[in-house]
């Protein structure tokens, strides 16, 4: 039988490119879910990232340092498969943003991979409010090179940083 004093460690996996109040929402949420939730910026997307993981990974840092109860939370990087980053963890659980049924298809088709190379790890869905539903990391870097204000949709350490870098996408 498992030994029902395990932590129960969640990992929060994606290219946050960068971190946005969606994703903080989640990570909110799993936190009070989990013992432990480690939130981990993937180095070696397919998707191409046009910042540099370590600013990343610092950024949402910095987005956290204020939050309440996040105590359980830890920020970290990894490259390669997600589920060996999981096992080196020693996380059983990974978790995903949903928002849109565009969302669906992709996480579904991620999600069943894990499962079949990593029986032991599951996925757990939690669905954004629907104020945040339209955030995306590649919206948000848009409309900062266009010169929009975007403090409702990031942090302000992303705020200050994308007016620090205009980054071009
Ligand atoms: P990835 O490249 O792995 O999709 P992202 O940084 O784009 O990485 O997203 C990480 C996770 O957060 C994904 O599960 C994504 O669906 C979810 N997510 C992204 N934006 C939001 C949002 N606005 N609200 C809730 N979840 C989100």
């Amino acid at each position: 039988m498992e030994n029902n004093t395990e932590m129960k460690i969640a990992v929060y996996p994606g290219s946050f490119d960068p971190v946005t109040k969606g994703h903080l929402d989640i990570l909110e949420r799993a936190s009070s879910m989990f013992d432990k939730v480690i939130i981990a910026v993937l180095k070696n997307n397919s998707k191409k990232s046009y910042m540099p993981t370590q600013d990343r990974v610092e950024l949402i840092k910095e987005s956290i340092k204020d939050m309440e109860n996040l105590e359980n939370v830890e920020v970290g990087s990894f490259e390669g498969l997600t589920i060996d980053y999981a096992r080196q963890v020693g996380a059983k659980f990974l978790i995903r943003g949903l928002r849109a049924v565009s969302d669906f298809e992709y996480e579904m088709q991620l999600s069943q991979t894990n499962q079949a190379i990593a029986p032991e790890i599951g996925t757990v869905f939690l669905i954004t409010k629907p104020k945040y539903n339209f955030i995306s990391s590649g919206i948000v870097k848009e409309l900062s090179f266009l010169g929009q204000d975007v403090s409702k949709f990031v942090p302000k350490s992303v705020v200050e940083y994308l007016q620090k870098h205009k980054i071009n996408v």
